[in-house]
């Protein structure tokens, strides 16, 4: 069975939560340029490019390539590569800081403690995200309010951050409403859905869930619940504190 047949289930408001993203997208490419969309290629990113490509939006899409992704995942890439009107960046981690840090701490370091884990988000993503956004006013997520309960409170438009203001389009929508917009349109995803991966990042630290678990259970699961994110969506002040 595919995802599709599986989560499938339009929200019963699903047509106008439609419509307002599609504004929000349109009012973004006008008011907040420039800007960029972030990209994991998940099911909520595939959904957000194929509406800035269907609304022929001047938002290029950006991909940080960890070099730890799934072959899944780097082949869809190549697929949306070639496929999307916008254009696709991808960001990739300086060699010299990957080589020095995996010849310190080994290759599976992330499971030895929290901040060796963070460290590694921190060489692999968190640096190219800074190069990926510099310049930028805004930057587009597919972050949903029902993800984890760290992203209850997700606005559609967060000016949080003074450095720019982040726009979550799918902030409302649920599980049932991205599948739905997925089959309608025959959009393109990543195979790995279909095997129980709802949320998906790097191949070291993320596994299949069973049917009842957390959405986010899959990934960082050897980790406490409060530590689950890898930075890129931690608040400014919470960053901080940090
Ligand atoms: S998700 Fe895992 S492999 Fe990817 S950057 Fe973070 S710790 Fe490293």
């Amino acid at each position: 069975m595919s995802a599709v047949d599986l989560h499938a289930r339009p929200s019963r408001d699903f047509e106008a939560k439609l419509a307002q993203t599609q504004q929000l997208l349109v009012r973004a490419a006008a008011e907040f340029a420039p800007l960029k969309q972030a990209s994991s290629l998940g099911a909520e990113d595939v959904v957000i490019t194929h509406l800035i490509n269907g609304l022929a939006l001047d938002i290029p899409v950006f991909v940080l390539e960890t070099g730890m992704l799934h072959a899944e995942t780097l082949a869809l890439l190549e697929r949306l590569r070639a496929s999307s009107r916008t254009p696709v960046e991808i960001y990739r981690p300086s060699n010299e800081s990957v080589v020095t840090f995996v010849a310190r701490e080994g290759k599976e370091a992330m499971y030895r403690s929290i901040e060796l884990r963070k460290a590694c988000c921190g060489i692999r993503k968190m640096e190219p995200l800074e190069r990926a956004l510099a310049g930028q006013k805004a930057w587009i997520t597919g972050l949903r309010r029902e993800q984890s309960n760290a992203r209850a409170e997700v606005p559609l438009v967060d000016t949080s951050d003074a450095k720019r203001v982040k726009l979550n389009p799918l902030a409302d929508w649920s599980w049932g409403d991205v599948w739905h917009y997925i089959g309608a349109n025959a959009v393109d995803y990543n195979p790995l859905h279909d095997q129980f991966y709802p949320s998906i990042g790097c191949a070291p630290c993320t596994r299949a869930i069973s049917l009842g678990e957390d959405f986010r259970a899959g990934r960082w699961w050897w980790e406490d619940e409060a530590a689950k994110e890898c930075g890129l969506h931690v608040k400014h002040e919470e960053k901080a504190a940090a």
